[in-house]
């Protein structure tokens, strides 16, 4: 049987990092054994539902290069993809297990179950449940005749169906990451399936979809664990094989603890995939990033593209322990995705970047050496135009952190340069040449090298640091640079 699997999302939000990577471990499990990735959007829960969500999370996926082989949109074998429109689905599927006596219509009203409650805990019950002891003094199909059933439903009365959990039943599955698990049913309420609204819960739809889109393995946030017991009972209330089960480690915060929106919001991580897109992170640094939150194959090496990364990947090498998300491995990932990169892949963003501030382009060769001068330091794209705007403008202000290295004999040491380099011609004005006539006048001067070269940056670049300066001199082109010389020198 080939491997189907789903990437399962609630629109309920952005995508976050953590969907991300589990949307990432189900695309690379696919692509290892030539299986199907499916995306599937549950949307069951109308109250939460966010109208942009669906659309976010698609572009979140083709963004990071994840390709979706079936879902809305996309079409497929299994559809409809989206839970909501699949209502009727689960109406029959719930129909059935009432039938086979594995579930029930509950009529109890929500006064009704909190009286119940209340009694409960009265008598010395600290957690009263819905289940297989309370059920039997409730309103519902197991405790009422068939004819006030009936009577009930032709009267339109609001019911749920619930799932009749076994009184004392130990449930055990194997996880492909985590091993043996096993939960006591004793604990569990009686679970709604389908809701008075006619909606089906997450646990009836992700369970009956699974099983109708003949997926092979599930694989999900650790989250999720305790859910499953349930959906277990519910493959076997449906006669059903389950699919392989392999719950995702935790991603956990620098600081410890789970990494949640406002954890990450307090530690300068951005939380949610478009916080990526926005702020030009290399998508495949990201996600190689994400591949190894969690997993690892099993040698020294850490840089590996989508296509190694499939190759790569299996369930057996996911850790069961948290993953720390550690923001300076991800920078670390992105200076080396834009090392790698050739100057052709990085020129056409690196140009709209600079256009989208508004600097104007002198010409194609221009944009290249700023690329080569600038590619070795910058750890994110959008560095390109901070720390490259100088090539285009001259700075509006000096570093004041910088401005601590012009020292009393900077003037002095700046105008002899500058004399020196005036009386080259346009053609001389070569970097080679910049370097030699900087040498002979520290050599006049009997100072060492940066006593000039760090005014002379500041000077022309208003920071103290940056790129080669030589070559970066000549593209800046000979009017240019005793302008800003001159400038420094009034200013300063
Ligand atoms: N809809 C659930 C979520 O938002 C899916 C969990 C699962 O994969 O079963 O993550």
């Amino acid at each position: 049987m080939s491997v189907r699997v789903r990437f399962a999302p609630s629109p309920t939000g952005f995508l976050h990092i953590g969907g991300l990577r589990t949307a990432l471990y189900n695309y690379l499990f696919a692509r290892h054994n030539e299986g199907t990735f499916v995306l599937r959007i549950e949307d069951t829960d109308q109250s939460r539902y966010v109208e942009d969500a669906e659309q976010d999370i698609i572009d979140s996926l083709e963004w990071a290069g994840i390709e979706i082989d079936e879902g809305p949109g996309k079409g497929g074998d299994f559809g409809p993809y989206r839970q909501s429109e699949r209502k009727d689905i689960y109406h029959k599927y719930a129909e059935q297990l009432v039938e086979s006596g594995h579930a029930y219509y509950a009529f109890d009203t929500v006064e009704e179950i909190d009286e119940m409650r209340e009694r409960l805990m009265k008598s010395g019950n600290p957690s009263p449940k819905y289940d297989s002891i309370t059920r039997q003094s409730m309103k519902n199909s197991l405790t009422l005749s068939q004819d006030e059933v009936k009577k009930r439903m032709d009267n339109g009365d609001e019911y749920v169906v619930r799932l009749k959990v076994p009184r004392k039943e130990t449930i055990r599955f194997e996880d492909e990451i985590r091993g043996n698990v096993s939960f006591d049913t004793e604990g569990l309420d009686d679970q709604v399936l389908l809701k008075s609204d006619g909606m089906p819960t997450y646990h009836l739809a992700n369970v009956v979809d699974d099983h109708t889109m003949e997926i092979t393995h599930v694989i999900r946030g650790e989250e999720w664990l305790p859910s499953t017991p349930k959906h277990m009972l519910l493959y076997n209330s449906f006669g059903w094989e389950p699919p392989k089960m392999a719950h995702l480690p935790l991603i956990m915060s620098p600081s410890g603890g789970k990494l949640s929106k406002r954890k990450a919001e307090s530690e300068g991580i951005p939380v949610n995939t478009k916080d990526y897109m926005a702020g030009n992170y290399e998508p495949d640094a990201l996600v190689n990033f994400l591949a190894y939150l969690g997993w690892s194959p099993g040698d020294d090496s850490e840089i590996h593209d989508m296509k190694e990364l499939c190759e790569l990947f299996t369930l057996d090498r996911v850790s069961k322990g948290g993953a720390v998300f550690n923001y300076k491995k991800l920078m670390w990932y992105n200076e080396n995705y834009i090392r790698q990169h050739s100057i052709d892949e990085l020129k056409p963003r690196v140009e709209a970047l600079f256009l989208g501030k508004g600097y104007e382009i002198p010409s194609d060769d221009f944009l290249t050496t700023v690329i080569e001068l600038l590619q070795e330091r910058v750890s994110k794209i959008d560095e390109f135009v901070s720390m490259g705007a100088f090539f285009f403008e001259a700075p509006k202000a000096y570093d004041e952190n910088a401005l601590k290295k012009w020292k009393d004999d900077s003037s002095r040491l700046i105008l002899s340069y500058k004399t020196r380099i005036e009386a080259l011609s346009e053609d001389d004005f070569k970097a080679a040449t910049l370097k030699k006539k900087l040498e002979e006048t520290i050599e006049e001067h009997g100072v060492g090298f940066g006593k000039l070269m760090m005014p002379l940056r500041i000077a022309i670049s208003g920071q103290g640091f940056g790129p080669d300066l030589f070559p970066a001199l000549e593209l800046i082109g000979k009017e240019e640079v005793l302008g800003r010389i001159d400038s420094a020198l009034e200013r300063l």
